[in-house]
């Protein structure tokens, strides 16, 4: 009998559950990738550049034997088990809300044809849903999730061994290939699982002991800027998790407490699917947004970094560059979306699903409505980033706003975050703020105090 093993956000052959699973079945064994337009479609260069080169990176780690075919999943992956006689699809489960439905329509195809579709692993240390209070029930706050995530622990990385298999090679394959599109030459992370396992290995022996100084440090390179390879499975967090065992100290244990937060949006998605776009905290549907021409001029003012305020500018326009941005600087631009512009976070959030590189529902949605307040563990409605002093905070030089608002390029030091201080204005080609932020602050708190007296 053959099998096939459906990559997904699994593109990796080390730690791989479901590697094994196939492996464990079958000594011929279809590698499938299906390019499915519904989720290409909201990509934007960056993204769809990332994700080629995972897969290039994947096909050459399997010697060229990775068969990449477009179309529905529901139609393509019965067909293809149909051509090479396979009795079972082997995949890692996709807890997100379009991956769930897509499986359960691609597992009743593949049951007519009596083929078994058999999820092994997530791309998660624990599977989303697992992790429950002593009701059953989910938990609500990351804090008590954490513990009990940790107290849960996880398994040791699997062992997977793809040289136990004899690959078929994709012209044995009856189906029409895809083209995996030439990715943009540079600015992309470190794309496949060599790539990230080095860039791992680099962070480790470089930067984990001052991660918990570092990270809030736009200007420093103080993250694993793993968000990308860990999205698309390149690496499992497992593996992480494991390795960082071997590290005792602080900037271990914060490394580890973020992995968790990837963990605990999972899980949140996994029981509440709709938050993806709607309030988790639904006393903020009554939260007052502006709307009309006005407030599209502001949207278009803010995604292509022209607010005149400098942090917020260098952040968006190292997005729509690099297809990533510093998470200090995510918070920042978010807050000043919401609470200074009174726009919707889903505005926002679309945004950034559309350029990031390492987009993920989860993490992306949930993030967005922890700085909106309307989230889990949500931030004090009162909280409202000054995008001047966390500039100065953060950037306490000036380095990040200049490397990417070149119209700064010659202001010295910090008087970069405040050009509008400078004696002759801002410089030529560069904007003055567009709202006031401390006036645009008392609208927001007046508009949660409306919202309160709602509630
Ligand atoms: P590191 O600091 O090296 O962290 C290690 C890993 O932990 C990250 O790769 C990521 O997988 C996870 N992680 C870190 N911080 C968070 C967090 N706050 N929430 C969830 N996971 C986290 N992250 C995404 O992966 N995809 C998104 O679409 C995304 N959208 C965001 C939107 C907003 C408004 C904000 C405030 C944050 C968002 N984040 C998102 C979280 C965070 O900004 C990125 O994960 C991080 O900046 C990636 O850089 P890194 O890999 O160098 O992070």
């Amino acid at each position: 009998d053959a099998a096939v093993l459906w990559f997904r956000r699994d593109l990796r052959l080390g730690d791989h559950p479901a590697l094994a699973a196939a492996a464990e079945r079958s000594h011929r064994v279809v590698a499938l990738f299906v390019l499915d337009e519904v989720l290409l479609r909201p990509a934007g260069a960056p993204r769809r550049g990332f994700l080629a080169r995972c897969l290039r990176a994947l096909d050459h780690d399997l010697g060229g034997r990775l068969l990449v075919v477009r179309g529905d999943p529901a139609r393509v992956v019965p067909s293809v088990a149909a051509r090479v006689g396979a009795r079972s699809v082997h995949v890692s489960a996709d807890t997100g809300p379009y991956g769930r439905e897509r499986d359960a329509a691609v597992e009743r195809a593949l049951a007519e044809a009596g083929v078994e579709f058999d999820r092994t692993g997530s791309p998660y240390a624990v599977t989303p849903g697992r992790v429950v209070n002593a009701q059953g029930e989910p938990y609500q706050m990351f804090s008590a999730f954490y513990r009990a995530w940790l107290n849960r622990g996880w398994r040791e990385p699997a062992t997977s061994d793809p040289s136990e298999v004899d690959w078929f090679d994709p012209s044995e394959v009856d189906v029409e290939r895809a083209a995996v599109a030439e990715p943009p030459a540079d600015g992309l992370p470190a794309a496949g699982e060599r790539a990230a396992l080095r860039q791992w290995e680099t962070f480790l022996d470089e930067r984990i002991d001052h991660y918990d100084r570092d990270r809030d440090r736009p200007d420093l390179a103080g993250t694993s800027r793993l968000s990308a390879a860990l999205h698309w499975g390149c690496v499992h967090p497992r593996t992480l998790l494991h390795d960082l065992a071997a590290h005792s100290g602080s900037g271990a244990a914060a490394f580890r407490a973020e992995l968790a937060w990837r963990e605990f949006f999972a899980d949140v998605l996994w029981h509440r699917s709709e938050v993806a776009r709607r309030n988790y905290d639904r006393r903020y549907d009554h939260y007052q947004h502006d709307t009309g021409e006005d407030a599209d001029a502001r949207f278009t003012a803010w995604a292509s970094g022209r607010t005149g305020y400098p942090l917020i500018d260098a952040g968006m326009r190292q997005l729509l560059a690099e297809g990533w941005m510093h998470n200090r600087v995510r918070m920042v631009v978010a807050s000043f979306l919401v609470k200074d512009l009174h726009l919707p976070w889903w505005r926002g959030a679309r945004h950034f699903l559309r350029h990031l590189v390492d987009a993920d529902l989860a993490s992306n949605q949930m993030n967005w409505q922890w700085v909106a307040g309307s989230g889990t563990d949500a931030a004090p409605y009162f909280r409202v980033f000054n995008p001047t002093t966390q500039a100065e905070r953060f950037d306490p030089n000036g380095d990040y706003v200049r490397r990417w608002v070149p119209e700064l390029r010659a202001v010295p030091g910090k008087r970069a975050h405040t050009p509008w201080l400078l004696p002759a204005g801002p410089p030529t080609g560069y904007p003055p703020p567009i709202v006031d932020h401390a006036e645009e602050r008392r609208v927001a708190l007046g508009r949660f105090s409306a919202l309160k007296a709602v509630a």
